[in-house]
């Protein structure tokens, strides 16, 4: 069965956790992500600065050389010394010089016509053929300055530097004219000697300018390392790229990250703590809201001793299956179920043990109905099914057996046997079919139809049921009306004969309605009526007023009157017994009342109390229709009776059936064993009083010798004894 809505509390709360929850890892999200943008914003910022700083150190490089060679190449004495190939003095002059002053590592110096006439390499002279291996780089920037000079200058000779890969490092060219400052000692522009400086840019050159231009630490190299190392490429004068600045960039930005991230972090993980803190008291406070909610609807929809749904939940199921269009072709059935003798176990076992009974019936019931059905505890000792299984009668009816004789075998409650059986009022719906209360209304005509006739059975409804229940309720107002009017219910007795010489030694009263329109009804159609509406009392008082005035005529005379259970479960009843016996001066001990099984089976205590009562006073109890019960002579041994009234059913098959004969010999036998008189109702055959006084029979009651009589006739009859068996009263 579903359950209805029990879900959407808790996904309310989950909506709003969910929600916070969203909102703060998105705030953290978005927060976290605006830092580190910023970040490398600012990385990029520090990373175009450092660039740009290189950048001008390169270009400064550049002109620095140039200055470098300055302080010889333009100079008279480092040209007459050209001229005059003083070795000497260059190698003190220049190569020295430009090594030691201006850490350049190599000069070279070449003669008007480009043939190297000297060469020095880490401050030391070499031989001019060391020219060779920057000869390729140096040419055309030699053919170039040449080009310049020849254009002519002014002061300051034109001098070209450049990056370039010398010896397979980078390094920093620079060519210059050897020029007199003077003037004395000219050469053709163009032919100037040309002094060549190379500055390798390695590690102490490096060292150098990252002291100098306060760069990040760095290399120059011709193949950038693959390390995350921010490059800066090397461009010469041609733009081509001829080596690369790596170094390791200062990013402010990701400083000022890992100073404050673990400060913003664990101040948002702190947040974040107090965030969940809430949340998690929030879900709980909710979460403990949310179970208060269910199980209060639980309880307004369970019944808390089965755990099955309760009415309420079973009306709201059956109203859903009837409302459902999908149910036009699967039509409910309804099983209503009510427990037989439940009372009789609440009584003498006690309420745990009734609670332990209803608990035991819940659990079997469970294991028959399937779980598509809806089962119920609809209140007391009735449950209630519906069958949504598209199931015809005959299935239906097989479960219906299934229950009763499940609910048949005996139950272990507390040490103790208890025996109970169900009966089952069944209404198959029809399409048209969709009004629970008419439906319901249906099963409960069934279920008294099943109770009525007989107990432990299940009775499908047929309209014909709602016919009788109509006439039922028009006869219960008419016998309503007949109480009040008086003339037409009186009181009709059967007189009872003995054993020898047919004298008649007691009479049964029999309650007679003569309706104005109907005609004569039996009592068997309107004694029911009466006990199913509360007026059996009403009626019960008729007869027993009528039958104890004409009793106190007749002292000796037993005088038996018919109790429905209703008159004997209420506790005034044996007062008002002694009131009417009073009233009319009939002495108890001709009184006899006819109690039936059914009244020991339902009301055991009940009944036994009433009964102990009335044969202290010296009241006779009979047990009418005898063995149509189940446990007869066990009630025997129980309740002290003084008669048993055998049912006509076994006296009328006397002489057809040997099974009778031998039942009917069995019972008097052992009610005499007990002390206990025989009666013999409906006799109708000599044959069946001559086996029946044979078999030993006390009194005899039946048409063979009078039918009920009305009081006159009946007083008529006490004053002229006639004898049997030839005493014959039409
Ligand atoms: P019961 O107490 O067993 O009464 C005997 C019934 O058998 C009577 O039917 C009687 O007319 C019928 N009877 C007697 N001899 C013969 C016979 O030889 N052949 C046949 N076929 N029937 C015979 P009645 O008067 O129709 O009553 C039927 C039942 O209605 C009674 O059965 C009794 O249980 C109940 N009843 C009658 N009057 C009262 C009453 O005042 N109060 C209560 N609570 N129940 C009553
Ligand atoms: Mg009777
Ligand atoms: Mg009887």
């Amino acid at each position: 069965m579903q359950s209805t809505g029990i879900r959407s509390g808790s996904s309310f709360s989950l909506v709003v956790l969910g929600s916070v929850l969203v909102v703060f890892v998105a705030t953290a999200a978005l927060l976290g992500f605006f830092v580190f943008w910023s970040g490398a914003q600012v990385d990029k910022v520090g990373i175009d600065r450092q660039a740009t700083r290189i950048i001008s150190s390169l270009s400064q490089q550049l002109r620095q050389i140039a200055k470098d060679q300055e302080s010889v190449g333009v100079w008279d004495n480092t040209l007459s010394a050209i001229s005059h190939r003083d070795f000497t003095w260059l190698n003190h002059n220049v190569a020295r010089q430009m090594s030691s002053y201006f850490q350049h590592d190599a000069s070279y110096i070449l003669e008007g016509d480009d043939t190297p006439i000297f060469a020095a390499q880490a401050g030391r002279r070499v031989a001019s053929s060391a020219y060779d291996d920057v000869a390729p780089v140096v040419a055309p920037m030699v053919a170039e300055l040449r080009a310049r000079t020849r254009l002519g200058y002014l002061d300051i000779p034109p001098s070209i530097a450049d990056f370039a890969v010398v010896g397979g490092a980078p390094a920093i060219v620079g060519v210059f004219p050897v020029v007199s400052a003077n003037g004395e000692d000219e050469r053709r522009p163009g032919e100037e000697p040309i002094l060549v400086s190379v500055v390798k840019l390695d590690l102490r050159y490096e060292l150098g300018i990252i002291d100098r231009y306060m760069l990040e630490a760095g290399r120059f190299t011709i193949n950038p390392s693959d390390t995350g190392l921010s490059v800066f490429p090397v461009t010469n004068r041609y733009g081509r790229i001829v080596a690369f600045y790596e170094w390791q960039p200062y990013l402010p930005g990701t400083e000022l990250l890992a100073q404050t991230v673990p400060a913003f972090a664990s101040g948002f993980g702190v947040l974040g703590l107090v965030v969940a803190l809430l949340l998690h008291r929030l879900w709980r406070s909710s979460r403990a809201l949310e179970n208060k909610r269910i199980d209060a609807e639980r309880q307004a929809t369970e019944d808390p001793l089965t755990h099955l749904p309760n009415r309420l939940m079973f009306e709201q199921q059956f109203d859903r299956i009837l409302r459902d269009p999908d149910t036009t072709r699967e039509l409910p059935a309804l099983l209503m179920l009510d427990l037989d003798r439940f009372k009789q176990v609440n009584d003498t076992l006690g309420h745990h043990a009734g609670d332990d009974l209803i608990r035991a019936v819940g659990d079997r019931l469970r294991h028959i109905v399937g779980p598509d059905e809806i089962l119920a505890r609809l209140g007391g000792d009735e449950f209630g099914i519906l069958c949504i299984n598209d199931l015809n009668e005959p299935e239906v009816m097989a479960m219906c057996r299934s229950i009763i004789e499940a609910i048949g075998r005996p139950f272990r409650i507390g040490g103790n046997e208890a025996f109970v059986g169900v009966s089952i009022g069944v209404v198959m719906a029809r399409p048209q079919d969709r009004n629970r209360h008419e439906l319901t209304r249906r099963a409960d005509i069934a279920l008294y139809e099943a109770k009525s006739s007989g107990r432990n059975r299940a009775a499908v409804y047929v309209e014909s049921m709602n016919e009788l229940v109509q006439t039922r309720h028009s006869m219960e107002a008419e016998l309503r009306e007949a109480l009040k009017v008086g003339d037409q219910l009186w009181v009709a007795f059967q007189p009872l004969f003995g054993r020898r010489d047919g004298e008649i030694v007691g009479a049964e009263a029999l309650v007679r309605w003569t309706h104005p329109r109907r005609g004569p009804i039996a009592p068997m159609d309107f004694v029911p009526i009466a006990e199913g509406s509360g007026l059996i009392e009403a009626l019960g008082d008729v007869v027993l007023r009528r039958a104890c005035q004409i009793g106190a005529r007749w002292p000796g005379l037993t005088m038996a009157v018919n109790i429905s259970p209703a008159q004997l479960r209420n506790p005034t009843f044996t007062e008002r017994i002694f009131a009417v016996l009073q009233e009319t001066g009939m002495r108890p001990q001709d009184l006899e009342i006819e109690i039936t099984e059914s009244i020991l089976l339902d009301d055991e205590l009940v009944a036994f109390d009433a009964i102990r009562a009335f044969r202290r006073a010296g009241i006779k109890i009979a047990l009418d229709d005898f063995g149509t019960g189940y446990s007869s002579l066990n009630y025997l041994k129980r309740y002290p009776v003084d008669r048993i009234k055998i049912d006509r059913s076994f006296i009328s098959q006397l002489s057809t059936a040997a099974a009778s004969v031998a039942i009917v010999q069995a019972l008097v036998t052992l009610a005499h064993a007990l002390d206990i008189e025989v009666t013999a109702e409906g006799v109708e055959t000599d044959e069946q009083f001559r086996i029946l006084a044979s078999m030993g029979c006390n009194t005899f009651q039946g048409f063979l010798f009078s039918k009920p009589l009305e009081a006159p006739a009946l007083e008529r009859l006490l004053d002229v004894p006639t004898p049997l068996p030839a005493a014959r009263v039409a």
